[in-house]
């Protein structure tokens, strides 16, 4: 007997293509605003500070410190004033970003293999840290929505992995539960540590010899080797 009867996937860096997809996406705003005319002429430097702007932002988010709005706008109001552009750019460059960066349809590999592999073994859901919009969107356009059951997002659940309340809500929508159910992550906090406060058992990608402290119940370091656990 089959030991799992739910497999909920995170989204981003675990099926789609994020690092990928987002620096595509950066790199057609550095163009679309011809930002080496208004003295960027680096775009690695850009995205790189872009990056560096952004993950602590999206901490302050978690922590409810600042709304989705602020964080949108102020992405690109600090990276863009870090490179000396003080004029209102910002807001076209956010909106701008909310549009193109569902355009971005890279997936991981072995990621649509692996899913037609289990989508006739399993009830499979995703569970994903993100706005609304912008991951249904990124879902249907890189062809994953077939493959799902049901979709939960973060701000439709009103709280984000690894808090426990997105996992009560997927359980809850879903009719899973905790402990037939496995979770498939990238993130050793909010996929692993999450899953397990959960009560599910856990796979983590990771790069191959990495480490995490919260000790996952199984770790790959791509997605086909799913098929030898489950
Ligand atoms: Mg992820």
């Amino acid at each position: 007997m089959q030991k799992y009867r739910h497999i909920f996937f995170d989204l981003d860096r675990t099926l789609y293509d994020f690092d990928r997809n987002n620096r595509e996406t950066i790199y057609q705003l550095y163009q679309d605003f011809k930002l080496e005319e208004l003295g960027v002429s680096d775009f690695d430097a850009f995205h790189k500070t872009y990056k560096s702007i952004n993950l602590p932002l999206w901490e302050r988010y978690k922590k409810q410190e600042i709304t989705k709005e602020y964080l949108n706008v102020a992405r690109f109001s600090d990276t863009l004033k870090a490179f000396g552009i003080n004029h209102g750019l910002a807001q076209k460059f956010a909106s701008e970003y909310i549009r193109l960066s569902p355009m971005q349809v890279h997936l991981l590999p072995g990621a649509i293999e692996l899913l037609e592999y289990l989508f006739p073994k399993y009830p499979l859901h995703i569970i994903t840290n993100g706005f609304d919009e912008i991951q249904f969107l990124k879902i249907s356009r890189c062809g994953l929505e077939k493959f799902f059951q049901h979709i939960i997002v973060s701000e439709d659940a009103g709280a984000q992995k690894p808090d426990s309340r997105i996992f009560d809500f997927a359980f809850i929508k879903t009719g899973a539960r905790p402990e037939e159910s496995l979770l498939v992550g990238d993130d050793p906090q909010s996929d692993i540590l999450g899953a397990q406060q959960a009560g599910m058992d856990q796979v983590w990608l990771a790069q191959s010899g990495e480490t995490s402290p919260y000790a996952p119940t199984y770790q790959i370091s791509n997605l086909l080797e799913l098929k030898q656990i489950i």
